[in-house]
């Protein structure tokens, strides 16, 4: 069972192609409305020098809750920066949640082209990243991130020199102070003529809302703006600093990754709608090529993309210091992916909004920013709309890897529109609720979610029965139902529901997994193990699977696999000092003398004095013919270990290596303290044979 089951992580999700129709409309949209084309003013960045850049991402941030128009709430940093750039009226998230949000800043596509639709999943290790692209640009580059939903291991990390997603022991997220501490740290440190690359992302407006003082007490009345409030002061240091201590020229972009439904549409939280108060977010750019204004041409947040690599003299197209019209597009699958409802979809088109969940829904988001009156039955869409949202790929659960069949062009096409294209239409079942008609079981399904996040099983069990009496195609409580039974090893009840979240998703790699895992909790390894190796090869980047394949790996003794195993969860997630020392042993147990040494330094630099391998980090040293360091590692090891004599005897050796004068007397003192193992090996050492 994985520490961490979150909200995302129960249905695996790639790309089912739509009909050809749908390529050639695509690549008829791409052509009718040009993605962006950069004027010849805004050019290449000024005097050829790149400037720094900062990215800060406001995560569950409204647009009508930050910058000079919002009501109730003084946000004076990001008003100030806004002031000084270009303010996107009409910025619109990819998707209302955090990191397939991110994912399209990060690669410049809609969710159906990086193909990470909710939270949970992991950036598939080809898909290229800004922050290689500006490495590759010469920039140094780091990320400060403030919630474990962008920890390294969900693939966001590649690229950058540095990714600090270290958060406070426990915690899942920390606050908008200690990140930028420690992203001005970096700042303050050494010195480079190299431009930076900085992307800083704070999480304080997520629920739950408790802003410190002293905006808890100034906006008691709306926690959610107070915490916006205390995360402008800290984006004000941050800007501040990065201002005065970047050197050269200096860019900033700073943009929501979604909002908040607080209520709107019945949705108080985020990721199930996509209406206006999660879609629509704040975003300003400040930097060379971009003038002081406003303006309300809808633009999607995965152009911060194209705008940073604009900035960093890499590639204009796409770039919002140029113009950009096009129709933005939007999802949110997790309903669909999850739930089994309709999958959701928008499109915006100058002031004209529709959303597409079953039913098309059509709004003036100018004159009607709270999508009140649906326009459905008397506005037209542009030919163009109609295609766009229409073809937008919806992702199946069923997982089946797409058919590899698109001509070159065909591919160009739909990658200028963000997103790669499919072949095979959606499953989407018969009667699926529309999400915007659920509403009433949004509640019940967060209170259930955060049981289950937090290991409450036995609580979660009569809220999981209750939304599967309702709704009894749900797939995710289907499935948490039965995680929840295998955990309290209620192993009957667990296999059988497994059974009917197999059923109700025949091809869902996650069913596999889960019941993988149940296997191997259960330990019966011989069912567990075929799964997790079909899991592993067909997904090799889902780590509960990796971590459970390893732990059978060791068990067979089939170590060398063990260790590699063990190598590939370590670069996903940050090991423990007690897993890096067992890394260690087993590599020692399959002579792999360099990683071994690696393995156990690392776990001494974590651990300091409870690190307790110095006589191994000393064998491998002699081994490495390193016997200064085999010899301080051995000065370490303490008369209470176990094996004390096989120190003596190692340093013994080591003294006779480094020819020291009291080699003589090491020797001596091993064969007084010798055991059973040691007095052989002493008996039988060259090293030892005329050291006198
Ligand atoms: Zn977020």
């Amino acid at each position: 069972m994985p520490a961490r089951t979150r909200a995302g992580e129960s249905v695996n999700t790639r790309l089912l192609f739509t009909p050809l129709s749908a390529i050639v409309a695509a690549a008829l949209l791409s052509a009718a409305c040009g993605t962006s084309q950069t004027p010849q003013q805004a050019g290449p960045p000024s005097a050829r020098v790149l400037p720094s850049i900062l990215l800060v991402t406001l995560d569950t941030t409204r647009a009508d809750a930050i910058g000079p128009e919002a009501a109730g709430i003084a946000t004076p940093a990001f008003n100030a920066v806004a002031a000084r750039g270009r303010r996107f009226r009409q910025a619109y998230a990819t998707a209302p949640e955090t990191l397939p949000s991110h994912a399209s800043m990060m690669t410049g596509l809609y969710p159906a082209g990086h193909a990470v639709h909710e939270n949970g999943r992991t950036v598939s290790s080809g898909q290229p990243l800004l922050a290689e692209q500006l490495r590759k640009a010469g920039y140094r580059t780091a990320a400060f991130v403030s919630s474990f939903i962008l920890a390294r291991r969900f693939g966001l990390a590649r690229g950058f020199d540095r990714y600090d997603d270290d958060l406070p022991a426990g915690r899942e997220e920390r606050v908008a102070a200690a990140t930028t501490d420690a992203a001005l740290a970096l700042l303050g440190g050494q010195p480079s003529t190299q431009p930076l690359f900085l992307w800083v992302h704070y999480f304080d407006p997520h629920a739950p809302y408790t802003p410190p003082e002293p905006y808890r007490t100034t906006y008691s009345r709306n926690p959610y703006l107070g915490e916006v409030a205390s995360m402008d002061a800290q984006f004000g240091r941050l800007v501040q600093s990065f201002e005065r201590l970047a050197k050269g020229p200096v860019a900033v972009v700073v943009v929501g990754d979604h909002g908040e439904g607080l209520g709107d549409h019945g949705e108080l939280l985020h990721g199930n709608l996509v209406y206006q108060s999660t879609m629509h977010v704040p975003l300003v750019l400040v930097g060379p090529g971009v003038p002081a204004d406003t303006v309300d041409t809808p633009v999607s947040a995965r152009r911060v993309y194209h705008t940073i690599l604009d900035w960093a003299g890499v590639d204009a197209t796409g770039s919002l210091r140029g113009v950009v019209s096009e129709i933005v597009l939007g999802e949110a699958m997790k309903p669909f992916l999850e739930y089994g409802w309709q999958p959701q979809t928008m499109a915006v088109e100058g002031r004209q909004k529709s959303i597409l969940a079953g039913r098309m829904e059509i709004y003036d988001v100018v004159a009607d920013p709270r999508e009140s009156r649906d326009l459905a039955s008397t506005a037209t869409q542009s030919p163009q709309l109609q295609v766009a949202i229409r073809d937008y790929p919806v992702p199946s659960a069923e997982s089946a890897k797409p058919p590899d069949t698109l001509s070159e062009d065909a591919r160009r096409s739909l990658a200028s529109l963000g997103y790669v294209s499919a072949t095979a239409a959606p499953i989407v079942r018969k009667g699926a609720p529309r999400p915007a008609d659920m509403t009433r079981m949004f509640d019940l399904l967060e209170k259930a979610s955060g049981l289950f996040v937090n290991g409450q099983y036995a609580r979660v069990i009569p809220l999981l029965e209750k939304i599967l009496a309702e709704d009894s195609h749900n797939l995710d409580a289907c499935l948490r139902l039965a995680i929840a039974h295998s955990s309290l090893g209620h192993d009957g009840r667990a296999e059988e529901i497994f059974r009917k979240a197999g059923e109700l998703a025949p091809r869902s790699p996650d069913v596999r997994l889960y019941l993988a895992l149940h296997y191997a909790r259960s330990r019966d390894w011989a069912r567990a193990e075929p799964l997790l190796e079909q899991i592993v090869a067909a997904t090799p980047d889902r780590l509960p699977a990796l971590e459970a394949l390893a732990v059978i790996r060791e068990r067979q003794g089939r170590i060398a696999e063990a260790v590699g195993l063990r190598q590939q969860i370590y670069a996903m997630r940050k090991p423990s000092g007690d897993e890096l020392a067992q890394l260690g042993q087993l590599a020692m147990g399959t002579e792999q003398t360099a990683l071994a040494i690696d393995a156990f330094e690392k776990a001494r630099a974590g651990q300091g004095s409870l690190f307790a391998h110095d006589l191994e980090l000393g064998v491998l040293y002699l081994a490495a013919r390193r016997y200064e360091d085999a010899r301080s590692a051995l000065d370490r090891v303490t008369a209470s270990h176990p094996e004390f004599p096989m120190a003596l005897f190692k340093r013994a050796q080591v003294s006779v290596l480094l020819n020291e004068p009291d080699r003589a007397a090491r020797i001596d003192r091993a064969r007084r303290y010798a055991d059973q193992t040691t007095r052989a090996l002493i008996a039988r050492e060259r090293l030892f044979q005329g050291a006198r």
